[in-house]
């Protein structure tokens, strides 16, 4: 899994960087690429990167402000015309059909796959074999939500060492014991699974929010994630500013990652009265109160390993 920032600016878009967009690679893991918000340029972002559109599954709008959607009928339409047949669903907050339903018809654009388009509340979104997606409200001037990826735990790697002491030699048995509770050997021994394998491996969490106010309570719902990205339009000692104007400083971020005691956190939407110098006292006012943090630019790659 990897995630690939392709703007992580705020408001309007900078030379330095676009406007909202940061894209889930899962190619290993499900073959897929799911985007969380889709501000205005974020196709031309996505011409310099290895993302095929093809590829898109899922996409999760945070909150309706343009700095978010304005690039959304776009990619949906170029997706169409780029050879895409796969159904995407997106999700987001109330008013997300109407936009995207007027946008694709007033410009007469006919998509050659299935678009499904769901308006969430809070709660689990999607659960199948692998993953669940759960949404969380935030404080914003517009209905604002963080969405969490938590993937199942997965059954743990078969030991050989204790196999072979019970006799048992590699072949296509391994993969039947591992398959299943219990196996019954040709010689009529019962093969407990639990026996014969390592501990579960752990999934991952990653908690990918919208615009918001500082909210303490949000710990509970990204508590341990793997990677936490938050907003920090601002910088520590503007926390009047953030309030006002419904969003976070830095410091605030860095305090619930914290709070969470996530592994990573990753700030994004960050102001353009922020560049060269300031950036880096942005990113020292943060490892301040949270170490393991990075302020992420445009095209900047995060790997998120699997646990072992
Ligand atoms: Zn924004
Ligand atoms: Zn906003």
């Amino acid at each position: 899994m990897e995630l690939f920032f392709l703007g992580t600016g705020s408001g309007v878009p900078s030379k330095e960087r676009n406007v909202s967009s940061l894209v889930l690679r899962m190619l290993e893991d499900r073959g897929t690429t799911w985007v969380f918000d889709c501000g205005e340029g974020t196709q031309h972002q996505i011409l310099n990167t290895p993302i095929r559109p093809r590829r898109i599954e899922m996409i999760f709008i945070t909150h309706l402000h343009g700095d978010h959607i304005y690039g959304l009928p776009g990619l949906l339409s170029s997706r169409s015309f780029q050879g895409g047949e796969t159904p995407v669903t997106v999700f987001g907050p109330r008013g997300l059909k109407e936009y995207i339903d007027i946008s694709l018809k007033l410009s007469g654009t006919h998509l050659r796959y299935p678009l499904h388009i769901k308006e969430v509340d809070e709660g689990i979104l999607f659960e199948d074999d692998n993953c669940s997606v759960e949404a969380v409200k935030l404080e914003h001037g517009l209905e604002s939500f963080g969405y969490i990826l938590k993937e199942k735990d997965q059954i743990g790697e078969l030991q050989p060492d204790k196999l072979q002491a019970l006799g048992i030699q590699p072949g296509p048995i391994y993969q039947k014991i591992k398959s299943q509770l219990e196996t019954k050997l040709e010689d009529g021994r019962v093969i407990q699974r639990d026996d014969v394998i390592g501990p579960p491996k752990k999934g991952r969490k990653i908690a990918i929010l919208g615009d918001t106010r500082y909210i303490p309570e949000l710990k509970h719902h990204v508590k341990e994630a793997d990677v936490l990205v938050h907003e920090a339009t601002f910088a520590s000692e503007e926390t009047e500013m953030a309030h006002d104007y419904y969003h976070s400083t830095v410091q605030q971020a860095a305090t619930l990652a914290k709070e969470a005691q996530v592994k990573q956190l990753v700030l994004n939407h960050i102001s353009s009265r922020y560049q060269g110098d300031a950036i880096e006292k942005l990113e020292a006012e943060a490892k301040e109160i949270f170490k393991n943090t990075v302020i992420a630019y445009d095209f900047y790659r995060h790997s998120i390993p699997r646990n072992n």
